[in-house]
């Protein structure tokens, strides 16, 4: 007899659990070992449900001045390789673009500089290059050259909150459950990296790039989770500086082209990061998956090793379950069947994001600096946290002679456009990019897209918050969470989290 499996949940994540479920090949390379190894097409019916009334969640491309553009996520970074090999199994793997520039800026004291060369996440290992930036004073450029000294103690796994084991062997989050406690509190990344660095770095240029890209404050962020790579390499240094001098070297350089190999740090989609949602889609209805589209799952009730999933039109019944919704309906679902695991899952916080896009004739912008766009620190108070210049960064999204620029706004702690109509939203928008890139005319068109809470954050202490819900749900028999609760916000780690949920279930339903 087939089982049946519902997915909850068609973003990114629920569409690549629901396609391994139905049998396709891993895309993930770290889950192509071990238990995850056997593919083929298993006796199992899938049902995706996805409460919106459209597939891939937080992807969506859509049109702006007869141009595709994105309005959730535009690229992706390759280090982890899921979403690659994905595309080229998809058979879209030609359709990937390098972005056109990826050099930014950062606003500091009312102007935009050019960022340092050679960052690591926001991080910089070369401190003459930070000099000639001029984002920090000389006072700031001094404290953290005082770093270079290494006057403190060694940075401990614990104040990280890592074990020794996964400190020496590199696991954090996914696959270290079991690790010892690390036996004191976890810092926050701002707290680690100010004690080495000094406050005005950490806040003028780390923090923008780092905490920016989870629309959160390092003050509030485990450095672990936002830069596992950067954290473990920090273990037992006494330099912060020395310590990223050690990883640029082991890390390989990035390349600008697609076809060049190493491949780029960062890959968009010709036409638009929707199009990998198109042929995803297309692709699990080849595979018999039943998709239902604005299909909300409002309850979910386990018995007799069978879930019943309560949704507007009826009832489903699973053997399995992926819970693929943000964290927060997730532990909505589960405040019956796992309460321990909904408290853990429903005390993440998350910020809303709201992104402004903008288009002017070319000749109206004086001030369009060269690069991919730019970041502004929060301690300069603006509503703007960054401005992403697409028809730069993608030339196709744009037609000649029209510049397209597209406004971030709002962070963890800053709920100012939540409270703003559209048009008071763009007008605010405004006033900051004609002082930041003299954009001193009226735009050709606007558009507002908001997304609310879309960004879970990273508190101290998340992955351990995470092991303990994971802890909590082993009553729950084939039923498994994926997404970016559990720690990782970008595109490739929450199609990672699908396809491990996706292994689990199908191999707790074949035992
Ligand atoms: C503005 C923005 C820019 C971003 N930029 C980047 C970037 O450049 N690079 C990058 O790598 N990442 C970026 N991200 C992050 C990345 O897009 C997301 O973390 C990722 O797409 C999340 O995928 P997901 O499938 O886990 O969740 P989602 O995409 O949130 O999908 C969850 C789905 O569950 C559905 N759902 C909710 N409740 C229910 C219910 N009760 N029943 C059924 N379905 C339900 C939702 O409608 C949604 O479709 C960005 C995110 C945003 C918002």
């Amino acid at each position: 007899m087939s089982r049946v499996v519902a997915v909850v949940g068609g973003g990114i994540s629920g569409l690549a659990a629901a396609r391994v479920l139905a049998g396709a090949r891993l895309a993930s390379p770290e889950l192509r070992t071990g238990s995850g190894r056997q593919d083929g097409r298993p006796d199992i019916e899938i049902v995706l449900l996805e409460s919106d009334d459209r597939l891939g969640g937080k992807i969506l491309s859509g049109e702006f001045r007869g141009r595709s553009v994105d309005f959730g996520p535009d690229n992706f970074l390759t280090r982890n390789q899921s979403v690659t090999e994905l595309c080229d199994q998809l058979g879209i793997g030609d359709d990937l673009v390098a972005p056109a520039t990826s050099s930014a800026s950062v606003v500091a004291r009312g102007r935009l500089h050019p960022l340092p060369a050679g960052l690591i996440l926001g991080l910089p290992p070369d401190l003459v290059a930070l000099a000639r930036s001029r984002i920090v004073s000389g006072r700031g450029l001094a404290r953290a050259a005082l770093d270079l000294l290494a006057l403190g103690a060694p940075i401990s796994a614990s104040s990280l909150g890592l074990s020794p084991e996964q400190a020496a062997n590199g696991h954090t989050g996914e696959g270290a459950a079991g690790a010892r406690d690390p036996g004191g509190p976890e810092w926050s990344a701002a707290s680690i990296l100010e004690t080495r660095l000094g406050r005005e770095l950490v806040e003028r240029l780390v923090d923008p790039l780092l905490g920016g890209i989870n629309a959160g404050g390092l003050d509030q962020l485990s450095l672990v989770v936002v830069a596992p790579q950067v954290a473990r390499a920090l273990v037992g240094h006494r330099s912060v500086t020395r310590a990223l001098r050690l990883l640029a070297r082991s890390t390989p350089k990035p390349s600008t082209s697609v076809s060049a190999k190493p491949r780029p740090f960062f890959l968009g989609m010709r036409g638009g990061l929707g199009r990998m949602v198109d042929a995803l889609v297309a692709d699990l209805r080849d595979r018999g998956v039943q998709l239902k589209t604005g299909t909300a799952v409002t309850a979910l009730r386990h018995a007799r090793d069978r879930y019943e999933l309560e949704t507007a039109n009826g009832t489903i019944v699973a053997d399995g379950v992926v819970l693929a919704a943000p964290g927060y309906v997730a532990a909505r679902l589960l405040v019956d069947e796992a309460p321990a695991a909904a408290a853990e899952l429903g005390s993440i916080p998350h910020s809303s994001v709201s992104l402004v896009t903008l288009a002017w004739p070319s000749d109206a912008i004086s001030g369009l600096p060269q690069g991919s766009g730019f970041l502004v620190p929060r301690c300069e108070g603006r509503i703007v946290t960054g401005c992403s210049f697409l028809s730069s960064k993608w030339p196709d999204s744009a037609s000649a002679g029209e510049v397209v620029v597209r406004a971030s706004t709002g962070r963890y702690g800053d709920e100012r456009p939540s409270s703003m109509s559209d048009e008071e939203l763009v007008d605010a928008v405004l006033v900051e990019l004609r002082e930041l890139i003299g954009a001193s005319v009226p735009p050709l068109a606007s558009l507002v897209r908001r997304w609310p809470r879309a960004f879970p954050q990273y508190l101290p202490g998340h992955l351990r918050k995470i092991e303990r819900a994971r802890a909590a749900l082993s009553e729950l028999p084939a039923l498994k969470l994926a997404g970016p609760s559990l720690g990782g916000i970008g595109v490739p780690a929450c199609l990672t989290t699908g396809e491990r949920a996706a292994v689990e279930v199908r191999d707790r339903l074949s035992q």
